[in-house]
Parts: structure tokens; sequence; C-alpha cells
């Protein structure tokens, strides 16, 4: 265990069910758990993998507090609905969905903090891949949604996405935290979990620190990318923390792991 770190962090790999080389659809989920008292979040949960996060949960002898989001998922349908009520986590936002989303019970505001145990993880308005992104701060890691990725970042060309705002969130916000802070992506396409503030800075493709804004905005805003196949779905969706297609799908009575509303999530997110 690293000196000072009061966490452990597990990161689980949500691959879409109709995955293929051109409709990549696997995103991040991760769980933190408090070591001292086993209360723990996840963030950014699927809402087709809800059964085998919380097994890992009770596997863990852990206590789900919150259900945790870095933005409004274009992708996949947030888990964090469904979770609160198997578990009775509270769900957390960023602050910057506030009257956007409905269904959460926390929005953290930039530099706001969420306790469980002896854990305080911190919340850091991210804007740029959505206009309301966040991500999420530890000693010594960060949850950095779609806005930095492992050697790249997330899209800029819908949900009010902005490559200017990308660009400050990554160079002001997350290359200010400390150069061996671990980088804990909510994609990654390559198969990599994790990377570092000091990797990002040198070898990210766009955001190293020998790209300055104008090259960087203007790359963006000339890259042509397909549209997430079940975004018209999604965004309504996340829009009510993933509870409106939960009570599609108890009204139709549907098997979660069969229902065609959840398991063809396609997409391409960053
Ligand atoms: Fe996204």
């Amino acid at each position: 265990m690293t000196m000072g770190v009061t966490y452990a962090v597990t990161t689980l790999l949500d691959v879409n069910a109709v995955q293929d080389v051109n409709y990549r659809a696997e995103s991040r989920t991760y769980i933190v758990a408090d070591r001292d008292t086993g209360k723990a979040v996840i963030i950014d949960a699927s809402i087709e993998h809800v059964d085998r996060d919380l097994k890992f949960v009770k596997e863990l002898d852990l206590t789900l507090a919150f259900a945790v989001e870095t933005h409004i998922h274009a992708d996949h349908i947030t888990g964090a609905s469904m979770i609160k009520d198997l578990t009775g986590a509270h769900i957390v936002y960023g602050g910057g969905v506030v009257g956007i989303v409905s269904g959460a019970d926390i929005f953290l505001h930039d530099g706001q903090e969420l306790r469980f145990g002896k854990t305080a993880m911190r919340a850091l308005a991210t804007l740029g891949h959505t206009d309301s992104c966040t991500s999420y701060v530890l000693p010594g890691a960060v949850f950095t949604g779609d806005c930095l990725l492992i050697r790249g970042n997330g899209r800029t060309d819908f949900q009010d996405g902005s490559a200017e705002k990308l660009f400050d969130s990554v160079r002001t916000k997350l290359f200010a935290l400390p150069d061996e802070t671990i980088v804990y992506p909510g994609h990654d396409y390559t198969g990599r979990v994790s990377s570092t503030i000091r990797e990002e800075k040198k070898f990210n493709e766009r955001l190293n620190l020998g790209v300055d804004k104008h090259t960087f905005v203007a790359i963006m805003n000339g890259r042509k990318i397909t549209r997430p196949a079940k975004m018209d779905i999604a965004l309504p969706a996340n829009m009510n923390a993933g509870r409106m297609i939960l009570d599609e799908q108890r009204s139709n009575r549907r098997n979660m792991a069969s229902s065609s509303q959840t398991s063809v999530i396609e997409s391409f997110d960053s």
C-alpha cells in the first residue's frame, strides 16, 4: 500500500454486447473503497453491468455509499438509479448538470468533497467533452471521465462540447495535479487501464505540452467521428440518472440481460 493512501481502486471494463472494431463501446467503471471502513463509491456504472458490479461489491465486503457520474453519457446508460434501488447508494453528479439532470441526490460543485470513511474525493469541473463534465480527485489519483483519456481526449462535437474549454481544463486543472497522479479514464480503446499526469504531459497525442491551444482546437474541430449509435436513447435516460430505462424495463417485465434497449448501446465516445 502506498503511504497515506486510504483507498483501493477496482477497475471494471464495460464491453458492449455488440462491440466490434467499428462500434467500440467499451467504457470504464471504477469502485473506490475506503480501506478502513469498507465504504465505497462506484464511478460511471453502466446499467448493463450492474449485476456484475454489485457482485464485486459484495465479494469485497463493501458498502456502496455513492453512485457517481462524471457526465451525461451519450454512449451508454448509467446504472446509477438501479444501484440506488438495490443498495441505497446516493446518486452524485457534478454541479454542472444542475437543472439538466433529475434523480440525483447530490450535485458536487467544483472543489467540493465527497467523504466516505477516511477518504475524501474532490470534484474538479473539467468542461469541454460536454459543458458539464466533472473529474474526481483523490490523493494520488484522478478519474477524468471523457475529458482526458490515455494518450487522447474525449470528443468535443456534441453536448455543447468545446475544444477550447477541454484544452483549458486539461492544461490548467488536470495537468496542475502532481505528476505521479494516476489517471483513470472513462474509456480506453487500446486495453490500457491507467496512466499518469506525467505520462500524459509527455505522450498525450493532442494535449502533450508541446501542442498549443490553437493547434489543438484546429485538430478537434477538424475531426469527423461517427455519432454514438444509441445517443438518442442514452441522453434522455441519463438526464434521469438512468431511471427512465429502469421504469421501462420493469413495465415490460424484461430480463436485463436480454433487453434490446440496453444490450445494443454502441458508441464511439472519444
Ligand atoms: Fe462521454
